[in-house]
């Protein structure tokens, strides 16, 4: 028996059970293809990312004894699509058996589904070993129920889970600390330094130019600053838990000129491409605060959980429940094209200006500036969803489909009807200047609803 095992880019768990053993009979399959850079058009520093964490990946497993079949994006026998990249690859290593682990997409877990289907030989689609809950958990716990509130899936896992419990009930008396977390940021605590070595892709950027990808954003070739292997992703995490925690949720909405990053952990890429597990960092946080409790208050430590054990979570169940059908979801009937400036950062409107000039230098802007900015200001034009999705898709490094729809689609612009959000998240200038420092460098007034400088946000 000879068995062919695909790997997808954002399949990089290095946990899974598939890798305990090594075999002769087991060859790994991993590629660049140009179906998964031209799908839209991506951040360069997206681009680079995956792939220099691909390649990271089919490394460890050829050190640690795995037979890998590895094919680069310039590679001239490199098919650049998953039917014929799978067909060529079976003939060559001459596979009876084809294994892959699903995939997170709606369309690439079709594809893979019908190609397998239709191969003349054994196949089998096994989990990732990586989420907390299966593509059906949300469906199941909300069934028959017309409202899915994240807060009552968000307990049930903490229970289910035992996550800062103490028997039945929350550690601390109260299940939510959300209250105490909106403070606006003026200069104190002091933002910490960058957590991980910077490393050089120059020549990575050469290939991907060579090959003529088009792409949007910049990028400092000799200081990439994602995490691109599992050490630098536990780098990351230690980082994160040292220094940033202890302000994390007190500063979670807070939005400043020039601190993109402000207390925020900047673990979505190595979540998302499975680097690191869900688990592994919800424990941590949670060792920590119990380790730490007079410098990590509980609200802190809990405003993170929620994130990755609730809304990460939450997410993929409503992607799965709803797809295909929600990625043509638009009950607001909003049709018209994204602003042009989105793609440059072009606009006097300082928060716009800013949020997006960043997305196109870093490729991240933090939960409230992609809710309360871009999308706020998208649903305010009544752009259509599909370019608002595009947009978001393309820019941001963390940005897949099962979290970036239902984040975008239905969070921030509530073309599901509110499925998921009770409320179309918009707002005046207001929130804006009660959040950030951005409204003092405008050439708008966030006082003025009437005029030609009243904040276009109010008028
Ligand atoms: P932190 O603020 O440090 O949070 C920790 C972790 O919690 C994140 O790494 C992420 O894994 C998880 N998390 C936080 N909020 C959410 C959420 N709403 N949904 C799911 N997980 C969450 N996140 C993505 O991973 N990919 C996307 O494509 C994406 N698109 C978004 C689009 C819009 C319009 C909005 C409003 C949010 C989107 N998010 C997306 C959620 C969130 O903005 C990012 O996860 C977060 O900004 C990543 O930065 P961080 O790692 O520093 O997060
Ligand atoms: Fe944004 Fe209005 Fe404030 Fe200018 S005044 S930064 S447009 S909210």
């Amino acid at each position: 028996m000879k068995i062919l095992r695909l790997i997808l880019g954002d399949q990089l768990n290095i946990n899974h059970s598939w890798f305990k053993e090594t075999s002769s009979d087991v060859t790994y399959l991993m590629a660049e293809m140009r179906q998964e850079t031209d799908y839209v058009t991506h951040h360069i520093q997206k681009i680079i990312a995956f792939f220099t964490a691909m390649r990271n990946f089919a490394s460890t497993l050829k050190e640690k004894g795995h037979q890998v079949v590895y094919y680069t994006v310039n590679d001239p026998k490199n098919p650049q699509n998953l039917p014929d990249l799978i067909h060529q690859v079976l003939a060559e290593t001459k596979a009876t058996h084809f294994e892959y682990q699903l995939p997170d997409e709606f369309r690439l877990d079709t594809q893979l589904h019908d190609l397998a289907a239709a191969l003349p030989l054994e196949t089998r689609g096994v989990d990732t070993e990586h989420f907390y809950t299966d593509r059906n958990t949300l469906a199941q716990f909300f069934h028959g129920k017309k409202q899915f509130l994240m807060e009552s899936f968000y307990r049930m896992m903490r229970r289910k889970h035992s996550v800062l419990m103490q028997g039945d009930q929350p550690f601390g008396g109260q299940w939510n600390y959300d209250h105490d977390n909106r403070k606006k940021w003026t200069g104190n605590p002091p933002i910490p330094p960058h957590g991980i070595p910077n490393i050089d892709v120059a020549q990575l950027v050469n290939e991907i130019k060579s090959a003529g990808i088009h792409t949007i954003g910049s990028i400092d070739t000799e200081n990439f600053s994602w995490p691109v292997t599992r050490n630098a992703s536990l780098q990351l995490l230690d980082h994160f838990c040292n220094f940033q925690l202890p302000f994390f949720g007190t500063y979670q909405d807070a939005m400043h000129q020039g601190e993109p990053f402000l207390f925020h952990s900047r673990l979505s890429f190595a979540l998302n491409t499975k680097l690191l597990g869900p688990e592994e960092v919800v424990t941590r946080v949670e060792q920590e605060y119990f380790k730490r409790p007079d410098e990590i208050h509980i609200s802190q430590a809990e405003g993170f959980i929620r994130q990755i054990l609730g809304w990460r979570e939450y997410m993929r169940g409503i992607y799965w429940r709803e797809m295909p059908s929600y990625a043509q979801r638009n009950k607001l009937e909003n049709n018209n094209p994204l602003p042009a400036f989105f793609w440059t950062g072009d606009t006097q409107m300082n928060c716009l200006k800013q949020a997006i000039t960043q997305s196109l230098e870093t490729a991240y802007a933090h939960h409230i500036q992609r809710l309360m900015i871009t999308g706020n200001f998208a649903l305010l034009m009544q752009t259509n969803p599909d370019e608002v999705d595009a947009w978001y898709l393309g820019i941001y490094i963390d940005a897949l489909q099962w979290v970036e729809i239902t984040n975008t689609r239905g969070m921030s612009q509530f073309a599901d009807g509110g499925l998921l959000a009770t409320k179309p998240y918009i707002s005046s200038a207001n929130y804006i200047r009660n959040m950030s420092n951005y409204c003092s460098g405008c050439a708008y007034n966030p006082k003025e609803a009437l005029g030609e400088t009243a904040c276009p946000f109010n008028s």
